[in-house]
């Protein structure tokens, strides 16, 4: 099931496009399963289940942090990450990159963008993300390589397709900025029931959880 899915995605996904095995909740078990069937990249949402798949899995495949971090918490993240995809403020920045500093490491992130404008929503605004980056160009153990953007819900994938427009225009704006420790290669974006539409308007990281292992279980 989970292998046969992961083979189906890989075989359609244009080359260049990278797929991210979104893993929340998921056991250590099924995401070997996963791994074993062609996935390079897995997602995780929270530490503390990402050390314990980690401590099974190990270097096995990368590991991308997709959930909201928080700020008590990056210590143990700079530790398994090799990249975190959903850094929104400065403060958070500046501590992935004390961190990093103390590790003698530098971490690749992703400027999270709130391309839906929703207040209840992690990211940036899209207006506020060139100062951001710039900012953020500053630390030196920090490596920003792109954009990632979760976009509103919805149910038909074509409502999502504005929210991916505006990221990529942006992207594409932020990718003629000359900056130190900043370049906009990696534009993370869609999901099980929209990364076909994200990939259209440019996403090169797709992140898929439900399309993989089947339905979360509710909580
Ligand atoms: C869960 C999650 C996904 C994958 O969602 P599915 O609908 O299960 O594919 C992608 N990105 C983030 C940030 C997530 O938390």
């Amino acid at each position: 099931m989970i292998e046969d899915n992961v083979k189906q995605i890989l075989a359609k996904l244009p080359p260049g496009v990278t797929l991210v095995a979104a893993a929340k909740t998921r056991t250590p078990d099924e995401i070997l399963r996963a791994i074993a069937a062609g996935i390079t990249v897995i997602g995780e949402n929270y530490i503390q289940e990402a050390r314990e798949a980690f401590a099974a899995i190990g270097k096995k495949a990368a590991w991308h942090f997709i959930g909201r971090l928080q700020k008590n918490k990056v210590k143990r993240a700079v530790e398994i990450f090799d990249m975190i995809e959903t850094v929104d403020s400065m403060r958070l920045a500046e501590r992935i990159n004390r961190s990093c500093a103390a590790l003698g490491r530098t971490m690749p992130v992703l400027i999270e963008i709130n391309s839906g404008r929703e207040p209840q929503k992690a990211g940036v605004l899209p207006e506020e993300a060139e100062d951001l980056l710039r900012e953020m160009s500053t630390l030196e153990h920090i490596s920003v390589r792109g954009l990632m953007t979760m976009g509103p819900r919805f149910g038909d994938p074509e409502e999502a397709r504005p929210y991916f427009k505006r990221t990529k225009d942006l992207f594409d704006q932020l990718g003629k900025e000359k900056l130190a420790n900043a370049e906009m290669r990696v534009l993370s974006m869609g999901m099980s029931n929209t990364y076909n539409t994200a990939i259209e308007e440019g996403a090169n990281m797709v992140r898929i959880g439900t399309r993989i292992f089947g339905e979360r279980e509710k909580k």
